[in-house]
């Protein structure tokens, strides 16, 4: 069987790397050594005690963790994952990074002869779970190519987005329009509370009309309308990707005021309802200046 390394069990992660040990030799690193022992005791994977330790050996290195700047920071010094990578191992990135730190990383690589590709997922923790993520890849199509049969573990739709940076910015782009369509979307059932009609009456229409989402499909009936709010993907994540996408159109000279503003209100409700909190909890700051609950 072929090796493979996973660092990063979080919340996303450890699902993916659950599947990841169904059919490679797995080693697993985790910041928090006792979640990597906990994962390998279940699973039969073997913990690393360091990045090189996990990456020695393995032919495809996977990192999924909160930003690119974590991920960059884990290639130097003696226990980095430089340390441990051989020339003509393959790197696979699942964070949601950033493309411009993504081309910087692959640039370090290529110079230890290991190609890199970004391959941030889409799907949420039960699409983990499921095994049925979308991965959306940027990098050669060499590369790519050798990263689909791991990707495949996890992902039920992989698709190549372009050269390095290209599936960060897919990624980026896509989560922007999941905080707009939060965020308009508590607005729209705020207004209407205020007028009069109760959430759930207004989903049954907007659900079944041209103002519809994945937001107000799945998100407001089952975590808003409900209040139960579970924590399965951060809102400091959420803001994280808001801004990427800002970012990119800034440097791609794209008016985008909408992607700006979106990023804006994100980096808000994040900072006032702190880092404990769920990216669907955003609309408890819509709640507040409106001075009403979405029921
Ligand atoms: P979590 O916050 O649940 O987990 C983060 C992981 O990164 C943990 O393993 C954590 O280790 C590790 N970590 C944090 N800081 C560092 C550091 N400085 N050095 C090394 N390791 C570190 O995040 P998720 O699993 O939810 O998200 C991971 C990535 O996947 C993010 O980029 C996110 O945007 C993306 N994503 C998440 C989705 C979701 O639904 N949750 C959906 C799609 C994409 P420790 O255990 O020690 O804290």
């Amino acid at each position: 069987m072929q090796r493979v390394a996973f660092l990063g069990l979080g919340a996303i992660g450890a699902p993916m790397a659950r599947h990841v040990a169904e059919h490679f030799d797995l080693a697993v690193w985790n910041r928090t050594a006792a979640k990597a022992g906990e994962f390998a005791a279940a699973t039969g994977a073997r913990a690393a005690g360091t990045p090189a330790d996990a990456a020695r050996g393995a032919v495809v290195v996977i990192t999924c963790l909160p930003t690119s700047r974590e991920v960059a920071a884990l290639l130097d010094g003696p226990e980095g994952l430089l340390a441990g990578l051989a020339p003509g191992a393959l790197f696979v990135d699942c964070t949601s990074g950033d493309p411009a730190t993504s081309r910087r990383i692959a640039e370090r690589l290529a110079a230890a002869q290991v190609e890199f590709v970004d391959a941030p997922v889409s799907g949420g923790v039960a699409g983990a779970e499921r095994g049925a993520l979308t991965v959306m890849c940027g990098g050669s199509a060499a590369a790519v190519g050798r990263a689909r049969p791991v990707l495949a573990a996890f992902g039920e739709r992989i698709v190549h987005c372009g050269g390095v940076g290209a599936g960060h910015a897919v990624k980026a782009v896509n989560n922007a329009l999941l905080a707009v369509h939060v965020w308009s979307t508590a607005e729209g059932l705020a207004t209407l509370a205020k007028a009069g009609v109760s959430a759930t009456t207004a989903l049954e229409v907007i659900n079944a009309s041209s103002g519809r989402s994945n937001a107000s499909m799945n998100l407001f009936p089952e975590r808003v309308v409900t209040r139960a709010f579970p924590r399965t993907f951060r809102l400091s994540l959420l803001d994280k990707d808001a801004a990427i996408a800002a970012d990119l159109a800034r440097d791609t000279r794209t008016p985008a005021p909408i992607l700006q503003l979106a990023a804006d209100l994100f980096r808000a409700a994040n900072v006032t309802l702190g880092d404990g909190a769920d990216h669907v909890e955003a609309v408890k700051l819509v709640e507040a200046w409106a001075g009403i609950e979405i029921r």
